[in-house]
């Protein structure tokens, strides 16, 4: 198939922008993208114009997207406390079939926002799969693993980290768009045991470990009685630094603690929005670019941000940014694209967030004939403006795997009105209780 654009824009490692431009896809792969006057003939079997612009869909790095059915719940707490009096409650009282309909949900609204991608750490993994294969999402799926308050007995790490290993053995790789990892939730809610078998179990599947990581300056103390030393610290010492980690927020690591990330290649998930709504501080964002650290952005959870337009917080990134270092050039407008695309996909170890030959066939496409876009008289203004003045409701058409998910705005492979209903319902019994 080829997709004829009135702009491209790869994203590859030298970010190229083609007007007009051409998207060759063959299966789930693309096979070449560039500009339309250096298409190469031969093998293309079907041209369709869609116009607009092509760019590759944006990558969720960390997502709790059942909690749709928590939406809006505890606005106004400091995180601990939303934890411990609306959040944990409800959760420990969550059916498959809730989260089903909650991940429904959650999906239809990213894909609409033009997210390809999400890394989910949630509760009922085999549920969190079951939805998002049938919305046809690409996911990296981390069953979540802690000692879960309020959940009764048979609640503990153990039972979770027994059933992380066997949703792997089962769903690893299943329909080449689900990937598998570990999502220990974070280093005050596992004990040093716990962290230790997670780091050994993810050595032997060799797979992603993803958690939440110094988001807020009060958990340090809840850290430090637990483990006795800061949470960076604790990683290492569990041996979770050798293995692949996405440190989730990473919102209060010092110097010391950065270089320690760096030298062991960790990632890091940017959650803008969901730390300025909670009050929990900025990341360091610059700072970890300048050590060559793989970073991308990530919604949280829509209780905590709250929907799951990445859009947002690839605007907000470099704003807060900015904004903290009173300096325009703090985050430019390149690396928040590459924060939301290619960042993104390296963060996750994935094949997709450009559009160059041999990726993943994960592609939005945005619509041009907007005031967003006037004037764009150069490639340069055309980025600033997909970055500044863009936002997700441009998104018209989004593809996975090569497959169109999302015509004209409307999510083909979701039944929105149903799964509203469903949510509105079930969210109803959690918040009673
Ligand atoms: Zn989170």
């Amino acid at each position: 198939m080829r997709y004829l654009a009135d702009c491209v824009v790869t994203m590859g490692a030298e970010c190229r922008l083609h007007r007009p431009g051409v998207l060759d896809v063959i299966g789930d792969r693309i096979a070449w993208a560039g500009a339309a006057s250096e298409a190469p003939g031969g093998t293309i079997v079907e041209e369709r114009h869609v116009g607009g612009l092509l760019m590759p869909g944006l990558v969720n790095v960390h997502g709790h997207s059942p909690m749709t059915l928590f939406r809006g719940a505890g606005d106004g707490l400091p995180l601990q406390r939303w934890l411990r009096d609306v959040i944990w409650p409800r959760e420990g009282r969550l059916s498959p079939d809730d989260v089903w309909w909650g991940m429904q949900l959650g999906c239809a609204e990213l894909l609409r926002a033009g997210v390809t991608t999400t890394c989910e750490l949630y509760f009922h993994p085999r549920a969190v799969a079951d939805a998002a294969l049938a919305a046809g999402i690409r996911c990296v799926l981390t069953p979540g693993i802690l000692d879960l308050p309020d959940a009764g007995s048979g609640a503990g790490w153990q039972r979770f980290l027994e059933e992380a290993a066997l949703v792997h053995a089962d769903l690893d790789g299943r329909e080449g768009r689900m990937t598998v990892g570990l999502g220990p939730h974070a280093a005050y809610t596992l004990p040093r045991e716990g962290l230790v078998e997670v780091a050994t179990l993810a050595a032997q599947l060799d797979a992603l470990v993803h958690m939440h990581v110094a988001e807020t300056r009060d958990e340090d103390e809840l850290v430090r009685a637990r483990h006795g030393c800061g949470a960076a610290e604790a990683l290492a010492r569990a041996g979770l630094l050798d293995g692949r980690l996405l440190a989730a927020h990473s919102v209060w690591l010092d110097d010391t603690a950065l270089d320690l990330f760096a030298r062991h290649d960790v990632a890091v998930a940017h959650c803008p929005q969901s730390n300025a709504k909670l009050g929990s501080g900025v990341a360091r964002v610059p700072r970890m670019l300048e050590r060559q650290m793989r970073v991308g952005i990530g919604t949280d959870g829509p209780a905590s941000n709250d929907n799951l337009d990445l859009w947002e917080e690839l605007r907000l990134a470099p704003l807060i940014a900015r904004a903290v270092a009173c300096d325009a050039s703090a985050l430019g407008t390149m690396d928040a694209l590459t924060l939301g695309t290619r960042g993104g996909a390296a963060a996750l170890g994935l094949d997709c967030g450009s559009l160059e030959p041999g990726r993943l066939a994960d592609f939005v496409r945005v619509e041009l004939d907007d005031a967003a876009f006037v004037p764009a008289d150069d490639d340069a203004d055309m980025l600033t403006l997909l970055v500044w003045a863009a936002s997700s409701r441009l998104v018209t058409d989004v593809w996975v795997a090569g497959r169109r998910l999302v015509a004209g705005g409307v999510c083909r492979s979701v039944d929105e009105a149903r799964a509203r209903e469903e949510v509105t319902r079930r969210a109803r019994r959690l918040s009673a209780g």
